[in-house]
């Protein structure tokens, strides 16, 4: 006989791990005990040399489907001549590094319960085990016990409870476990808060959807809009009311076969279209998808994810196909969570409201993610994966990083765990700016760690930046906008020493003052040098540009051709009284500040190619210019490297040249699209063969939203791959700048 003493750590409480222990003890003929205790969990394990090596090696390879382990660690200790295998409770102990698990989707076991009608939860909304249901949502404290969700509401009854206490049962200490006896129940009002369908309020929600009404239904992490994605009118009235002109909406379809029907699905696609945290994943628009056209204009792509929660699967399954299901919210605003606020808010946009009496503690968006170079992507991590931590090289002391300005999330590291909260939003937004507050509270709360160093950016006027000022009693540290972009992406690969950057990013502040967006850099966590960058060009009416590419186009022909531009429509399309003002402003450089950034690039050439003038959101230019390339193209234009005090230059001024007189020309679109694209990507090449020259490094991180572009990722990654670089980019952490705190929280903790 032998025993044996394990600590395991990561996320293994509230996730159904100390029964599926027992059950394998028991399996296994292992006595012992096991318990949940500060770190995570405890076994002591006994029986013959051969029982025990199974039992581990299975607890290893078995673990249920919501836990991850980060430690393994098994001790030799003395035989206690135990019979039988226990749970023990909870060691009262403070539960410090034990984390709490993300939300996720109802699991397969719940599911044929569900659709199950000799099941006592037939048909029951909000059905869930040990193995699913809500989690980070509902938590408002630690440990993480029903008393310390939006649960403690509801008393269990008897036969939940008898479930609760029985470790062989699938919902052994499930503390959001309910039935249609004594748990959360639906309604359905209308607009006004009066009660619409009294008996059954799903089918009143249904009948509503089928009649082209909006419906606004409380998920997981906040409210949806949704609407019936085959009714044209009902997604033009929706767009109409959340004034909403362009930017598509995201579908939930009811399963995969019918998500089929409207998108191409590769299998690394379907991967990350069922993992447990079910995000939005964009998928290539199939022809003749038979969609409302105004779901998504003028993309090749739609946003598709299959329902995550019991009340989904019965809005959709044998009623709809597809249904829009988009944030509840107008344009910047944060997304409805809390029932009264958004029955005030959605009251000129929802007919109805089809809800329910279990709060949502913290708001979380759906994450969105596509899939890039064969793996996983995510352009916003959010519900589903938070707050699942990312491991860095080494610990650090605790560090709260508080991002940028726009895609705000923030960063706070324990150890060695980086946590990276919730997408937060636009800071500009009070609401959202709110939100920051709590939700650093919350986070600070679950991790019981107040760090006493706190992170920014080195932009002065960021709210984050603000917020960071305003704290007490903290040592702050402010990071530059792409070196943190850079840290970024070191710190998801866990790299260390020095790499190469190539940052391609919309705008972020620099040391010099500038607005930078385009920089080659050479660094680590411990400091960055500039060697480069994409040469300056104004921004006439400075963030006017932003939403007018037309602007962009304008200066970067101007910087080109001066005075004698070529007529193309982007410019004769301009009324002259405001074309000859923006020139006089370019000449004399009026309100012109100058940028370096790589999106303002990308945007003049959607303007000029005829694509897009205006944009109705961030990055909309840029992702269109994308969407055009059509098939194979394999030209580019001429790349200009100039040197400058030292530094490398790319000078955009020879491709813009060449792309002017090709839209005189008369090429398409996406062949010059193709082209330009061809272009950055050998670009990249012989920037990073420059710097590999100047400082022996030959690791090179691709971060900054720009990557965010499929064509010019995956093809850039080849090129440099093939002149013999190590190629890091972002998959877990998006590229963007809701990844960006994870680089600050990195460069503040090496400091120190
Ligand atoms: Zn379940
Ligand atoms: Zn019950
Ligand atoms: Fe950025």
């Amino acid at each position: 006989m032998q025993r044996k003493k394990v600590r395991i750590e990561g996320i293994v409480q509230g996730v159904g791990f100390r029964p599926f222990v027992y059950q394998l003890a028991c399996a296994c003929s292992v006595a012992g005990w096991v318990c949940n205790d500060s770190r995570g969990v405890l076994i002591e394990a006994e029986g013959s040399a051969e029982a025990l090596g199974s039992f581990l090696r299975r607890v290893q390879n078995e673990y249920p489907p919501l836990a991850s382990i980060t430690r393994f660690e098994s001790l030799d200790i003395a035989t206690a001549g135990e019979t039988g295998f226990a749970i023990r409770s909870s060691d009262s102990g403070r539960q410090k590094t034990a984390q709490v698990s993300p939300d996720t989707y109802v699991c397969p076991d719940c599911l044929s319960e569900l659709f199950d009608p000799a099941d006592r939860r037939y048909g029951y909304p909000f059905i869930n085990c040990t193995n699913c249901g809500p989690r980070y949502s509902i938590v408002t404290g630690i440990p993480y016990d029903r008393p310390q969700t939006t649960m403690s509401a509801f008393l269990m009854c008897s036969e939940c409870l008898a479930e609760y206490h029985n470790p062989a049962s699938r919902r052994f200490h499930a503390q959001p476990n309910a039935c249609p006896v004594c748990g959360p129940r639906l309604s359905l009002r209308n607009s006004v808060g009066q009660t619409v369908s009294e008996l059954d309020p799903l089918q009143g929600a249904v009948d509503l959807l089928k009649q082209g009404s909006i419906v606004a239904v409380k998920g997981l992490g906040g409210y949806h809009l949704a609407v019936d994605a085959s009714n044209d009118e009902a997604v033009a009235e929706l767009r109409r009311r959340k004034a909403r002109d362009e930017k598509p909406f995201a579908l939930m379809t009811s399963d995969l076969t019918a998500a089929k029907r409207f998108v191409e699905i590769s299998e690394a696609e379907q991967r990350l279209l069922e993992g447990v945290e079910r995000p939005i994943v964009l998928l290539r628009k199939k022809n003749g998808h038979g969609l409302s056209p105004l779901v998504a204009p003028r993309n090749r792509y739609l946003g598709v994810m299959l329902p995550y929660t019991p009340l989904h699967y019965l809005l959709l399954q044998n009623h709809f196909e597809a249904l829009v299901m988009t944030s509840a919210n107008l344009s910047d605003e944060p997304i409805a969570f809390e029932d009264d606020d958004a029955r005030q808010r959605l009251s000129g946009i929802a007919d109805s409201f089809l809800s329910h009496d279990r709060d949502i503690f913290t708001r979380t968006d759906d994450s969105i993610a596509r899939v890039m170079a064969g793996g996983p992507l995510l352009l916003r991590r959010s519900r589903g994966y938070v707050p699942r931590g990312v491991s860095l090289h080494a610990p650090q002391p605790p560090v709260l990083a508080v991002g940028a300005e726009l895609k705000n999330t923030v960063c706070l590291t324990l150890e060695d765990r980086a946590f990276l909260s919730q997408h937060i939003g636009d800071l500009k937004n009070l609401e959202v700016y709110e939100s920051l507050a709590r939700t650093v509270d919350h986070l600070q709360t679950l991790f019981e760690v107040t760090p006493g160093i706190i992170a920014h950016d080195l932009h002065p006027d960021y709210y984050s930046t603000r917020f960071a000022e305003g704290r007490e009693g903290v040592r702050l540290v402010a990071v530059q906008h792409h070196h943190a972009h850079l840290a970024s992406c070191m710190a998801e690969h866990r790299l260390e020493g020095e790499v190469l950057g190539l940052i391609f990013d919309g705008i972020g502040y620099g040391s010099d003052g500038k607005i930078w967006g385009g920089e080659f850099l050479a660094g680590g966590y411990g400091g960055c040098r500039r060697l480069g960058h994409f040469a300056y060009a104004p921004m006439p009416g400075g963030d006017a540009a932003t939403r007018e590419p037309f602007r962009m186009a304008l200066s970067y022909l101007w910087r080109a051709f001066g005075a004698q531009m070529p007529e193309l429509p982007v410019i004769t399309e301009i009324p002259e009284k405001e074309r000859a003002l923006y020139l006089k402003m370019l000449e004399k450089g009026l309100n012109s500040p100058l940028t370096s950034s790589c999106g303002r690039l990308f945007d003049a050439v959607a303007a000029l190619v005829g694509l897009r003038s205006r944009v109705s959101y961030e990055g909309q230019a840029a992702l269109e210019l994308e969407m055009a390339i059509e098939g194979e193209v394999e030209e580019e234009y001429p790349v200009e490297l100039a040197d400058e005090k030292g530094m490398v230059i790319f000078e955009p001024s020879p491709l813009i040249r060449a792309v002017a007189e090709d839209v005189l020309g008369g090429v398409p679109a996406g062949v010059i699209s193709g082209r330009f694209h061809n272009t950055m990507v050998r670009m990249m090449a012989e920037v990073a063969g420059r710097m590999r020259s100047e400082t022996g490094l030959d690791r090179v991180v691709l971060s900054g939203g720009v990557f965010q572009n499929r064509y010019l990722t995956e093809k850039g990654v080849r090129l440099l791959q093939a002149e013999g670089f190590d190629v890091f980019t972002h998959s877990l952490v998006p590229p963007n700048d809701g990844g960006l705190a994870l680089g600050q929280a990195v460069v503040a903790g090496f400091a120190t």
